[in-house]
Order: structure tokens, then sequence, then C-alpha cells
């Protein structure tokens, strides 16, 4: 007989606004097309739209089990192994989700992971860059730069007078009232004037 094959792990990276999310949605969807079951996951943090779905920016959406720590997985995943696990906004649960996406691999399920690998200021946001290095796939989006429309590997908090804050706080929660994707000319500018 031959041994059970482990998953395959794909990672989905990029600033906010990158479509992340939808791809990651169009993922769970085709899987779904194909008869598999998928466990759709997120992280509590991420309350735009409510408890328990996944939203983009654009308004898709899907139901999900909204976890607060990575072990959490191991027991969703436990009691009825899914085909894949597709993970929203990795970066929320940190590096233990690390040892925890092993696991799922080990026992022979298909991680799908999709999250911020910077932090506003330009960092790399942990576990995504361990993630992506460990990954047998990895798709790097851009968003579009709010400047001056080019592609985007960044984005900007914005504070209230417009300016950009560039010191790091604990959590990036937000939509576009807070936050702007920005390409590497445009990262460190004030936002441009809105209309009048
Ligand atoms: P992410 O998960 O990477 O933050 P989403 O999948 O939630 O991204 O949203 C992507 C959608 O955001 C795009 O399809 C587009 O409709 C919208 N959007 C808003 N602002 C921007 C921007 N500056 N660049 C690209 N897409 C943007
Ligand atoms: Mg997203």
């Amino acid at each position: 007989m031959r041994p059970m094959e482990a998953g395959r792990l794909h990672v989905i990276a990029g600033p906010m606004f990158a479509g992340k999310t939808e791809e990651l949605l169009r993922r769970v969807h085709r899987a779904r097309l194909a008869g598999l079951r998928v466990e759709v996951v997120g992280h509590r943090l991420d309350e735009r739209s409510g408890a328990d779905r996944l939203s983009s920016h654009a308004g898709r959406s899907l139901p999900a089990r909204m976890l607060e720590h990575a072990e959490e997985l191991l027991v969703l995943t436990g009691q009825d192994r899914p085909h894949t696990v597709a993970i929203d906004e990795a970066q929320f649960f940190g590096p233990p989700i690390i040892p925890v996406i092993e696991a799922l691999l080990e026992a022979g399920i298909q991680v799908e992971v999709a999250g911020l690998c910077l932090t506003y200021d330009g960092e790399p946001f942990a576990p995504l860059p361990t993630l992506m290095a460990q990954a047998e796939e990895v798709v790097k989006l851009t968003a579009v730069c709010t400047v001056c429309g080019a592609d985007a590997a960044f984005h900007v908090r914005l504070i209230a007078d417009g300016a950009t804050a560039l010191q790091p706080t604990a959590a990036q929660v937000g939509g576009a009232e807070s936050y702007q994707a920005r390409c590497r000319s445009h990262r460190r500018d004030a936002a441009p004037p809105g209309p009048e």
C-alpha cells in the first residue's frame, strides 16, 4: 500500500487590497465545484462582515469558521477531515499557526493560506514569510497604488490628517478608511487630497 501523501501548501500573499481574499474564495469555490470538502477559516479579529463570514473588499463573501487560536484548527479538522483547509488573514494567528499548518499537511490535508506578508511600515509580517518559504506554491499579488496607479506591493495606514503612520501597532484591522495600497515610490507619501 502506498503511504498517505502529504498535503500541499499554497500561499497567497501581498499587501491589503491585492485580491488575496478574492483569490482564496475563488479557489474554495473551484474545489467545491469538484466535489471536495473545504473548511473555510478566518480570524475573529477580522470583523468586517460580522461573525462567521470571510469577505473581500469588493463585497464577495463566504460562510467561514472564525477562530481565535491556531490550535482550534486541529480540533475542527480532527473531527471530520476535510480535503482542503482555506485560511484567510493568516497573520492574525501569528507564528503558532506554522506547526498547526504543518500538522494538517502531514495529515494529508491541502492548505490554502492568504495573508499579509508586510506590515504597513513595510516590515516582514510573521508568519507569512516562513509559510512562503515552506510552500509548494506562492502567489504574490499586488494592489493598485492609490497615488499613481502603479503596482502596489505595500500598504500604508492613514492617520487623521491624511498623513501616513509609520509607527507599528499590534493589529491591522480596517478598510479603505484606514489603509491605502502604495507602490514603492509612494509608500512614504501622505494621502492625496480627496474630491472637494
Ligand atoms: P485583500 O484580501 O488582498 O485585502 P480583497 O480580495 O479583499 O483584497 O479585495 C480586492 C478588491 O479590492 C479588488 O478587486 C478591488 O475591487 C478592491 N480595491 C479597492 N481598492 C483597491 C486598490 N487600491 N487596488 C486594488 N484593488 C482595490
Ligand atoms: Mg483579505
